[in-house]
């Protein structure tokens, strides 16, 4: 059996809709297809959401777009016999909606549970239709409900699916009687029984979860590109698919912006050795990238991604000079704040220790360490830290790398020859991936010169 996962823009048009009709029907094996909410759907709810904790009314008027477009989409896709209670069914989603951000504009509050059923009603109307869709054009066709499925745990406020519980629950409740099984993507529920989500761009990793759980033999990701490119190609227009990467590398550039694939997503496929392809919903024909452990070992260098609202902290004094237990007490506090850490670096002279953040965490991060060694700061021994916004990572990703010379020096090279400052970087020995830290303003112009000087020279 296999998974596939189809995306917002994927599931937008009838052109796209009737596409995925006929991918399935090209194969005999049974298949999961997992969709996102309509295009910018998410984005929607999030601002309505948003609109109403402000206690701005217009939250309403974006609720009957969103009706609006659910039912322009059913419209357009299903015949009018069959309509009726498909549209019921979205009434229903939308009039609990709108109770939801009712109580939100009264108490003037968006806590996270109510964040997580609200984003939730994305998902859980697009598949409806899709699943009426396919009912009508496909034959008879399963239901796996993800939000009773797929269980959440709450760590430093963060959801993490609970991959036990979650692979027996899909064991449990799959019917493989059923040639094709629509299951939502993004949705799921914690372990305490409340609305949860797996984060944006998380319909990636349903899909995964399900093969996972199922041994399925492919996990294919139908997206609005050909493939995972050298580079995001809406920055970079010379950017092209490439054929295969390893699953390290698929990891590297989700990690570092490669927004194609939502990073967790690789973990579950790689643990079970299920291949993963990336395929175009607007050109089925293209061959896409192939997911595996293997790489493509003529391309020592893969690809270049780029992550922005990046902050870099720099932590420094005389006091760190082989002082043991400094670090420690950086690294904890950071943590005991749930500040995550992209990049830290630090060169032997141990004058100081850069740590490269996410620029929300900025502000929590620096007032943190200043109280920890407040006493040093005040002795003069550690100097008092601020945080530089606006800076951007650059990855440069390949698993050849490591045996090859040069391609380093060549990138800071060409770099160095179009006027950017390079502001840090970092390699870890595994050498799958360099990252430079260059102002956010050099970034698109960065990458563009990175990727001319090693793929269009
Ligand atoms: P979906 O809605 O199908 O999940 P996403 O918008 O999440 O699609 O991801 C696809 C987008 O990822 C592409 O349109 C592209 O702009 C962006 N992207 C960023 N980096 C890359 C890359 N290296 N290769 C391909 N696409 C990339
Ligand atoms: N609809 C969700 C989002 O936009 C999940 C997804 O598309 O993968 O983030
Ligand atoms: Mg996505």
């Amino acid at each position: 059996m296999k998974v596939l996962k189809f995306g917002g823009t994927s599931v937008s048009s009838v052109e796209t809709v009737n596409n995925i009709s006929n991918i399935l029907k090209k194969s005999t094996e049974n298949q999961i297809i997992v969709c996102s909410a309509l295009s910018k759907v998410t984005n929607m709810l999030t601002e309505a959401a948003e609109k109403a904790a402000a206690g701005d009314i217009s939250y309403k008027e974006i609720c009957t777009q969103i009706e609006k477009r659910h039912y322009d989409f059913i419209d357009e896709l299903i015949e009018k016999s069959q309509q009726a209670d498909l549209k019921d069914i979205i009434h229903t989603n939308i009039a609990s909606l709108e109770k939801v951000l009712e109580a939100i504009f009264f108490l003037n509050e968006l806590s996270t549970r109510a964040y997580y059923i609200i984003v939730s009603f994305g998902e859980k109307m697009s598949n409806a239709i899709i699943y009426r869709f396919l009912k009508i054009h496909n034959g008879s066709v399963g239901y796996l409900d993800s939000s009773q499925i797929i269980i959440t745990r709450t760590v430093n406020d963060k959801e993490h699916v609970n991959r036990s519980v979650t692979y027996k629950n899909i064991k449990d409740n799959y019917d493989p009687n059923f040639k094709i099984t629509v299951a939502p993507g993004f949705i799921s529920k914690s372990e305490n029984g409340y609305a949860t989500t797996l984060g944006r761009g998380g319909s990636d990793y349903t899909a995964a979860l399900y093969a996972a759980a199922l041994d399925a033999e492919l996990l294919e990701i139908w997206t609005d590109v050909s493939g995972i490119y050298t580079s995001d190609p809406r920055k970079v227009k010379s950017a092209s698919p490439l054929p295969k990467v390893s699953y390290k590398e698929a990891l590297e550039l989700s990690n570092f912006g490669a927004k194609v694939i939502y990073a967790p997503t690789i973990q579950p496929v790689l643990e079970k050795n299920i291949p993963m392809v990336i395929l175009n919903t607007f050109r089925p024909e293209d061959k896409g990238t192939l997911v595996t452990v293997e790489t493509d070992d003529t391309k020592p260098i893969k690809a270049f991604s780029t992550m922005d609202d990046i902050a870099m902290i720099t932590f420094s004094g005389t006091g760190l000079v082989g002082t043991t237990g400094i670090a420690g007490r950086l690294f904890n506090t950071l943590s005991r704040n749930n500040v995550n850490i992209i990049i830290i670096c630090q060169a032997s002279s141990e004058m100081s220790i850069c740590l490269v953040i996410d620029a929300k965490d900025a502000n929590k991060a620096v007032k943190a360490i200043n109280e920890e060694f407040d006493f040093e700061i005040r002795k003069g021994t550690i100097d008092k830290t601020e945080a530089q916004m606006e800076y951007s990572i650059l990855a440069m990703v390949g698993e050849g790398m490591k045996n090859a010379a040069g391609l380093t020096g060549k990138a800071f090279t060409a770099l160095g020859s179009a006027n950017i400052n390079i502001h840090a970087i970092a390699q870890d020995s595994t050498e799958i991936n360099v990252s430079i830290v260059v102002k956010k303003e050099d970034s698109v112009k960065a990458l563009n010169v990175l990727h001319d000087s090693f793929f269009n020279a």
